[in-house]
């Protein structure tokens, strides 16, 4: 199957203009996260900011089905909560509702209220495909074995059958299941009418380019029109955070991605606006030159997901309206500390929280706003910020849900400091950096 415009084949040109009407993700688009459905406006308003700059960067509101669970929501609620923001701030652009880290099991509900999915078959990885389907891929792929030369990958790779035979038994199994989850999805709102992304980033080991590869050419077999495809990179994504590893090997596997993605758009008639989709992508400050520099080379796109962390903007501007919201901010600190094992639990590959750096409920019970604001806000250069203290809470927000309208009734009457967080964040320490380079004015 082709969708490309220049994989034009000479039969079956009907299918193509049907492709052609696809539904298309803008070049640079930001997956914003609302947990508590509060911010949409908020996060739009950064959207317009780098608009004026002269960038158009499409939000991606987008919510999995485990967080609707921990939260109580509905996939309806996320469609309603952007309609509304759009429609008060007027936004003319493209914006899109993410069924996140759906599967067969957990879409049906979001079907309806979405317009773009992002496949996870993280689950699939390493569960080998059947032999046969194997030996047949490989069949229809020799391009894949010997020396690969791909434009701008200095050194081509040297790729052997047992490599090949290795990654497809690795990942086939993975993309054949995303293709079910793809026709389901096509089946009920039509092929056409709705983004594909893949993602694979929530496994053990990252994947390197030629795996990548091979998984473009398995995707492209499969007849899924994915747009955007979101590999585990190298280093450690924690939560909220800088990233943690070795930014040379960032940038060499990231420039080389794209070029594979280049590569394979042509080679395997992707669909042409295929991009890299970077998930926990928020607060990876020290990744953003580098993913500026990289994209202009292959005028490439980019989808950055951020990691829910809008939540923590609210709890900044709780503490920072002082009185009750200052007070709210510390008790459910107080609880984070007291259940610390159970929230950490299970975020255990995606936090380093430092135990001893944190305060203990007492000491933050004595905090003044600017003192918990600034050990929450992620500015690294401000003497107060605590990383550990920003892991803690951001896997904490089941707590908030427990206040349930105690905690929604302060974001409301605190809205205006709450929002100019939540836009500060995204378009100062975000946005501008990934898009234009300098430090953000002020908002
Ligand atoms: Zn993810």
């Amino acid at each position: 199957m082709l969708w490309s415009i220049q994989a034009i084949p000479e039969s079956g040109v009907g299918d193509n203009v049907l492709h052609l009407l696809m539904l298309t993700l803008e070049k640079y688009s930001i997956g914003v996260g609302d947990r508590f459905a509060h911010q949409a406006k908020a996060q739009l308003r950064a959207c317009q900011l780098i608009a004026q700059d002269g960038v158009d960067v499409v939000p991606v509101w987008n919510k999995s089905n485990r967080e609707h669970s921990f939260i109580g929501s509905e996939p309806s609620t996320v469609l309603a909560a952007a309609r509304e923001a759009v429609e008060a701030l007027d936004w003319k652009k493209g914006w899109h509702v993410d069924a996140d880290h759906i599967g067969l099991k957990t879409v049906d509900r979001f079907i309806p209220h979405s317009d773009f999915f992002t496949l996870d078959v993280a689950e699939a990885i390493g569960q080998r495909a059947a032999s046969a389907d194997v030996e047949a891929f490989i069949q229809r792929h020799p391009e894949l074995i010997g020396t690969l030369s791909i434009p701008r990958i200095q050194e081509p790779f040297q790729v052997t059958r047992t490599q090949i035979e290795r990654i497809a038994g690795k990942f086939l199994l993975a993309v054949q299941e995303a293709g079910k989850i793809y026709r389901h999805i096509a089946g009920q709102k039509g092929a056409g009418n709705f983004i594909t992304e893949v993602s694979m980033d929530e496994t053990d080991s990252p994947q390197t380019p030629t795996e990548l590869l091979v998984i473009l050419a398995a995707i492209a077999e499969e007849g899924i029109p994915a747009q955007t495809i979101a590999p585990k990179f190298t280093g450690r994504f924690n939560k909220g955070v800088d990233y943690a590893g070795d930014l040379a090997q960032f940038e060499r596997e990231f420039h080389d991605d794209l070029a594979v993605i280049a590569f394979a758009i042509r080679r395997y008639g992707l669909p042409i606006n295929l991009k890299l989709s970077v998930h926990s992508g928020s607060d990876k400050f020290s990744l953003y030159p580098i993913i500026r520099r990289a994209l202009p080379k292959f005028e490439a796109g980019l989808h950055l997901k951020t990691a829910g962390t809008t939540w923590l903007e609210e709890l900044i501007g709780l503490a920072e309206a002082g009185g009750e919201g200052l007070a709210l901010a510390k008790e459910i600190y107080a609880c984070a500390i007291e259940h610390i094992d159970e929230l950490t639990g299970p975020y255990a590959t995606v936090i380093d929280i430092d135990r001893a750096k944190l305060p203990s409920a007492a000491e933050a019970h004595g905090w003044t706003s600017g003192q918990f604001s600034g050990a929450l806000r992620h500015d690294q250069k401000h003497s107060l910020f605590n990383p550990s203290f920003r892991q803690l809470l951001h896997v904490s927000f089941k707590l908030a849900a427990k206040k349930g309208p105690r905690y929604l009734d302060l974001l409301k009457a605190h809205e205006e400091i709450v929002g100019r967080n939540v836009t500060e964040n995204l378009y100062a320490r975000h946005l501008r950096p990934l898009f234009v380079g300098e430090g953000g004015r002020t908002v």
